[in-house]
């Protein structure tokens, strides 16, 4: 029987709840197959601070060493609660940003789908989806504004300043772009860059290793795209784009508007993958708004097990069946009340109900 450890990071906000519905999903399959998922929870985020007086503990770097792979729910806090943690120990900073360095998962996948069946999810207009949404932003994790060196302090003068850096290599530009690159390959090969070298050199650098990497995928043609440009396009013709590459601050924001053109950020999760080792998130945050009401949307946490289930263990199979599954449960009426908009005629469920549903649906797949 294959083995596998997977880290548990729970975390903060709806990030427990969520975790909740992915562990049945990780049951249900075990109950299914010749696997054996070992779980190993940690504390991880704003609740690891005040546990342990760190966001990112030791016990939880020793686990996450150990494990095949990373399951990460959400963290953080509302604005307010935020500033009650010191700077260096609020979860992006104190636990986010090194768990990213830590295992150098430098290609974020963030898939924007929703099939034409269900665009009454979606904002925009049915004429808008056409035959549905189907993208795949792939963002630089590792480097830029992010994780180049910060300064905040004072002059002379009692002026208040800040400085960061954003800073790039060749090397690290030219790996994201040949994993971008192998992707448009495989999809429809068109690859969208998106850039800003009217403004930033690190485009303009961005842009020359492109162009020098381009021949040696000759059958995939670039669309280069502002970033600025391509939130519009995201808006009015997103059936234009199929694998979208950026850099990290660039794929931060346009792949939340991702989840706003699909109607709700709870569809949103991810793959963040490194040589090494990779961990699977929500895009999302912890949704302070709503924790602990039990009407978090789920789909976001099982779709990371899918892209774990596919990305780390080759159960391409299984990975398909769990997209499925929730598929199934919206094609049936059910979902979550953050897709559900006045006129559209849902059928309004819980998250472990929705969780339950997927089970029953995976249940049927799997035997
Ligand atoms: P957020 O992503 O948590 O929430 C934005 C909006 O989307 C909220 O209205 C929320 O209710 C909704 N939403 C998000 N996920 C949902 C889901 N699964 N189902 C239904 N609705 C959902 O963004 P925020 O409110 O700006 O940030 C809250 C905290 O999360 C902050 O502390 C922020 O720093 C942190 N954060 C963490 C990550 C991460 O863990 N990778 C990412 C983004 C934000």
């Amino acid at each position: 029987m294959k083995q596998h450890k997977v880290a548990l990071l729970a975390g903060d906000g709806i990030g427990p709840e969520i975790m909740k519905e992915a562990i049945k999903v990780i049951e249900t399959i075990e109950k299914h197959r010749d696997v054996q998922f070992k779980l190993l929870p940690a504390s991880f985020g704003a609740c690891a601070y005040y546990e342990t007086g760190k966001a990112f503990p030791d016990a939880t770097k020793e686990i996450c060493d150990e494990a095949d792979a990373i399951l990460k729910g959400t963290i953080g806090l509302s604005h307010e609660e935020s500033k009650k943690i010191p700077i260096d120990e609020q979860p992006e900073r104190g636990a986010l940003l090194p768990l990213r360095n830590r295992y150098q998962t430098y290609a974020n996948f963030r898939p924007v789908s929703l099939p034409k069946g269900l665009a009454h999810f979606s904002p925009l207009k049915p004429e808008i989806i056409g035959d549905g949404i189907e993208i795949m932003i792939i963002r630089e994790l590792v480097g830029g504004l992010y994780f180049g060196n910060k300064e905040k302090g004072t002059k002379a003068d009692g002026t208040r300043y800040v400085h960061e850096t954003l800073e790039y290599d060749e090397h690290q530009i030219k790996q994201i772009l040949k994993v971008a690159f192998k992707v448009a390959q495989k999809r429809k090969k068109v690859l969208h860059n998106i850039h800003k070298s009217n403004v930033l050199k690190s485009s303009v650098l961005w842009n020359e290793i492109l162009e020098e990497i381009a021949p040696e995928f000759p059958e995939v043609e670039v669309k280069n795209i502002l970033v600025d440009a391509a939130a519009t396009a995201l808006c009015l013709n997103p059936g234009q784009f199929d694998v979208m590459v950026m850099e990290n601050m660039f794929g931060d924001i346009l792949s939340d508007q991702g989840g706003g053109i699909l109607g709700s950020l709870g569809l949103m999760p991810s793959a963040c993958i490194g040589n090494d080792k990779a961990y699977y998130e929500p895009s999302h945050g912890s949704a302070p708004d709503i924790a602990g009401k039990n009407i978090a949307n789920p789909y976001s946490m099982i779709g990371s097990v899918a892209l774990m289930l596919e990305m780390s263990f080759g159960m391409d199979e299984e990975s398909k069946m769990v997209w499925q599954a929730m598929q199934s449960v919206f094609t049936k009426g059910y979902t979550t009340p953050d897709l559900s908009h006045s006129g559209s005629h849902v059928k309004i469920i819980n998250t472990d109900k929705f969780g339950d549903l997927v089970i029953e649906e995976l249940n049927l797949l799997l035997s």
